[in-house]
């Protein structure tokens, strides 16, 4: 097994470390009702994309459509 030759040290550790954060990738805001979406992809939130309604969401379908 492979074995470090030299003890990497708590300071340089860390600094290795310091670039290893997730960033938040430019979130935009959505036209449609301004929440904040992923670009280029439809708005979780009111499934819009585009100016059109893509994705129904659950609380805009009417339940008795059929009854
Ligand atoms: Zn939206």
């Amino acid at each position: 097994m492979a074995v470090p030759q030299n003890k990497v040290t708590r300071s340089r550790r860390n600094m290795r470390r310091a670039h290893d954060a997730l960033e938040a990738g430019n979130p935009a805001e959505c036209p449609n009702c301004g929440e904040l979406k992923r670009p280029h992809h439809v708005c979780p939130s009111c499934g819009h994309y585009n100016d059109q309604e893509i994705v129904a969401q659950a609380d805009e379908i009417d339940i008795d459509e059929d009854a």
